[in-house]
């Protein structure tokens, strides 16, 4: 039986990282009641309605917020999904659900469900210790070059390992991993679906992806990607049936490889709202944000056309600094036409902490590479140049 929908349902997040601190913003304007499990001093505390201190991976912490809530959330795949199950027989509404979370937060388990559903992904196979890659390499089994990814607990390139030479066989992951062919990849790119309970399915425009060489980190992107009209549908209609046949609802972000023979093949998913799209905070009418709460309470799902080709680039925590960095400092951004700020409220600078980002929108690649270096300029002017705004080419 079809349960009555709340007139107005109270929302949880586990994790107040960036992505909570702007699902709360996309909240806030619609008098919602968000809640937040983090710790005290996280992005998204002061902007959701309460914060609800504790560990999203401990069982206890994610019950407790679970039973305030309607719905209940994710920014971040870790969390304890033993207590989602439970949360789920109680009758609280869980996205993602659990049992696929557990696939996605299992990079082993991920890539065999591409291969299982039929999804064109590189070819792989698991292995349980450093050891037996080693054992498979001696044996003839397996040959370099390959990349090695720790099945779980990797982000943002932690986790990654491109084994080169035989010398990179010594410094192996000690983990259960992944390994997986080396692919060409002539462009990475991202695409965000949304899905909500009643069936309804978008998909936003493919981005590019450029990262930041040696850290796996993502620097900036450019939407829409500078590909041909057939592989825009192509990697949307990807997209889209991966989010069906994972049977989420909220956010799919999918991101792939675009290989120089024209194949897409898909390398990872996140059921969440994603780096890859904080340009459709200005770029789309509907933000990723507002799309992924639209999702989750089975709202009618917002229009995801892009406004203008728009350049979204990471905000980074200078290499050699770690304190805080005052947001006066890049007040000489703001006077730059359609350029738009955004910090994350994090109280310390880290080496390469995303500490915020900023979105360009122009009418063209051209105009949008122009502006980067514009905006790159003028934070080096007002003596930012400590900063890593350095431009990979
Ligand atoms: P993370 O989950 O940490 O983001 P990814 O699986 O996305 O890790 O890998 C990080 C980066 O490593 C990718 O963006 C890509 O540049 C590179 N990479 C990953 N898998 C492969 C592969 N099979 N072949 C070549 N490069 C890869």
């Amino acid at each position: 039986m079809q349960r009555k929908k709340k007139e107005s349902p109270t929302v949880g997040i586990l994790g107040g990282g960036q992505l909570g601190r702007m699902l709360a913003l996309a909240f806030a304007k619609w008098d919602g009641d968000l809640l937040v499990l983090d710790r005290r001093g996280c992005p998204a505390e002061g902007v959701a309605c309460e914060l609800v201190e504790g560990d999203f991976s401990r069982e206890e912490d994610v019950l407790r917020i679970g039973r305030r809530v309607d719905v209940l959330t994710i920014e971040i795949e870790h969390v304890h999904t033993g207590a989602l199950r439970q949360l789920v027989a109680e009758g609280v509404q869980v996205h993602p659900r659990p049992e696929m979370l557990d696939v996605i937060a299992d990079k082993g388990l991920q890539k065999q469900f591409y291969r299982s559903a039929g999804f064109p992904t590189a070819s792989f196979e698991l292995y349980e210790s450093a050891e037996a890659i080693r054992e498979a390499v001696r044996a003839g089994r397996l040959s370099l070059p390959f990349v090695q990814k720790a099945r779980k607990g990797g982000y943002d390139g932690r986790g990654v390992f491109v084994v080169r030479e035989e010398a990179d066989l010594e410094h192996l992951l000690p983990l259960p991993s992944v390994v997986e062919d080396k692919v060409e990849i002539a462009l990475e790119l991202a695409v965000i679906a949304a899905r909500n309970p009643s069936g309804e399915l978008r998909t936003y425009e493919p981005v590019e992806m450029h990262f930041r060489e040696g850290a796996n980190l993502l620097d900036y992107l450019i939407a829409p990607a500078a590909v041909s009209d057939a592989h825009l549908a192509k990697a949307k209609k990807l997209a889209a049936e991966l989010i069906s046949a994972m049977d989420l609802c909220g956010l799919l972000a999918v991101e792939m490889f675009l290989t120089p023979s024209g194949d897409l093949l898909i390398n990872e998913a996140a059921p969440r709202p994603h780096n890859s799209g904080h340009h459709t905070i200005e770029a789309a009418p509907c933000s990723q944000f507002e799309q992924h709460l639209r999702a989750i309470l089975d709202l009618p799902l917002g229009d995801t056309r892009l406004r203008s080709p728009a350049l979204m680039m990471n905000l980074l925590g200078p290499e050699d600094y770690q304190g805080p960095l005052p947001w006066r400092r890049y007040e000489a951004l703001l006077g730059l036409p359609d350029v738009h700020l955004h910090l994350y409220g994090k109280k310390e600078s880290r080496p390469f902490r995303k500490m915020g980002h900023l979105s360009l929108l122009a009418p063209s690649r051209q105009e949008l590479m122009r502006k980067m270096e514009e905006a790159v300029g003028r934070m080096e002017n007002v003596g930012a140049s400590r900063l890593m705004w350095r431009l990979r080419r």
